[in-house]
């Protein structure tokens, strides 16, 4: 892979020192010194992700937690107040010092809502604390959930409290319910959607998460559209699915250039549609606005997750193996964290010796540390899946700019070119760029861009 990129007979790269994306005919225009900003090597924690159970009422066919605990026999625990509570409390500490602003706490699982009371107890505390001088910022509280517990009264505490609820939807019924099923395998679209609209109906703030499957990216198109006009959604994720622990594979999926294929169609479509999908516009944003994205996932030194039995860890999905994780929250050792975090917080594409020569090493964070554990051996390899889709992602954005631009004119009197910001917006269509402060999802991105 070369940083370099043809199209017709000029070049273009993503520099690597200032984030610019550069047209060049000729020579290769001599820019300034890379300059990694030496905190991405330090532990700057500014998310905790509370795993409040690691029960589900869902039986979905592609949750690697699920599949994973099945394969590991790891027990499962509803979290008690103790924990949760010195896990808040440990969180305060080491955020302290961190500066990004706002601070956030995922209440995660198995379903959340299924330990509904310290779910409430929970938020009242971090509600609380925000009064104080035990932490110095707000911090906005994300609820991340299957949407079927989701009731008036719990719709009412949400919409009290200022909580951001994630739901996860597939798609319209018939998709979502060949997918996300109870565990007697009956389909639980009505009881998702009831939920999402009781807080919908109280004016709450609420956004759609979906996983991209073979069961619905052939109708990407029209699950977009129905997200927007049906679901009145403007801010959606759009995962890609996670190798199994244990089985150590991806447990069905697309092939690498049919979910670049459906990412790319979505994306047309939300640019159509006014919607703000967020594995889609991390990459996009940086490439419009010369940013650098460092780092593609919170985990490499900015989260903790504290599972129902006070473990901790960089990341939930190793939890189920025991890998990467350490006891426990009440009885903190510093040194214990500060090397078991440092490690992780190196994890990205400036300090993978594969990535010194790939095209999208600045904007594509480094995909999946577990995906490239689980299928390659090593937190530290690429995660290839991530790789490919990014890759080519940017070869047909960069393609698009050169002929909307007329790049090709331009550089008939120039050595080289670089787009402004502005001309670069047409990418943006009608996507609400002006309210994605309002999204988590923007959050989880923004975290570690670097102008
Ligand atoms: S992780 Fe993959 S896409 Fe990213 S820089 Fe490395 S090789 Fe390139
Ligand atoms: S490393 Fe992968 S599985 Fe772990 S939190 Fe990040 S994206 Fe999720």
């Amino acid at each position: 892979m070369s940083r370099t990129i043809l199209i017709e007979n000029d070049k273009a790269y993503l520099d690597e020192n200032s984030g610019d994306l550069i047209f060049y005919r000729d020579k290769k225009p001599v820019t300034g010194l890379i300059q990694t900003p030496n905190k991405l090597h330090e532990i700057n924690i500014y998310n905790l992700k509370l795993i409040l159970t690691d029960y589900c009422n869902f039986s979905c066919k592609y949750c690697f937690i699920e599949k994973s605990i099945d394969y590991m026999k790891h027990s499962r625990n509803m979290m008690p107040w103790s924990i949760a509570k010195a896990g808040i409390d440990l969180f305060c500490d080491l955020s302290f010092a961190t500066d990004y602003t706002p601070k956030m706490i995922n209440l995660y699982g198995g379903e959340p809502l299924l330990n509904k009371e310290i779910l409430k107890k929970s938020v009242k505390y971090i509600r609380d604390i925000e009064k104080t001088n035990k932490i110095n910022s707000k911090i906005e509280i994300v609820l991340d959930t299957n949407g079927s517990l989701i009731d008036e009264e719990i719709a009412s505490f949400l919409v009290e409290h200022d909580i951001v609820t994630i739901v996860s939807v597939d798609g319209n019924r018939l998709i979502h319910n060949k997918v996300r099923t109870y565990k007697d395998g009956k389909g639980t679209f009505d009881d998702v959607i009831s939920g999402y609209e009781k807080i919908k109906n109280k004016n709450g703030k609420v956004v759609v998460s979906c996983v991209l499957s073979p069961y619905n990216s052939d109708n990407i198109e029209y699950i977009i559209t129905y997200f927007r006009y049906y679901l009145n959604a403007t801010s959606v994720g759009l995962n890609m699915l996670h190798p199994i622990h244990g089985v150590n594979k991806l447990p069905f999926a697309d092939s690498n250039a049919k979910l670049f294929q459906t990412y790319k169609k979505a994306y047309l479509t939300a640019k159509e549609k006014g919607v703000y999908i967020e594995h889609i516009m991390r990459r996009i944003r940086p490439i419009v606005e010369g940013r650098i994205r460092y780092k593609d996932c919170p985990s490499y030194g900015w989260r903790i997750v504290i599972d129902p039995s006070g473990r901790i860890s960089p990341c939930e999905a190793f939890f189920s193996c025991g890998k990467y994780t350490i006891n426990d929250v009440k009885k903190y050792s510093k040194a214990k964290f500060k090397s078991l975090f440092t490690q992780w917080a190196r994890r990205y594409p400036f300090e993978l010796p594969s990535c010194n020569d790939c095209c999208s090493n600045t904007i594509c964070g480094g995909g999946c540390a577990y995906n490239a554990y689980v299928l390659y051996g090593s937190i530290m390899k690429v995660d290839k899946r991530t790789c490919f889709v990014c890759q080519e992602l940017l070869k047909w954005i960069i393609k698009e700019i050169y002929d909307k631009l007329k790049i090709k004119d331009k550089l008939s009197n120039k050595n080289y070119y670089i787009p402004t910001p502005d001309e670069k917006t047409f990418l943006y269509g009608k996507i609400p760029m002006d309210n994605i402060n309002l999204s988590p999802l923007y959050h989880y991105s923004a975290f570690c861009e670097v102008k």
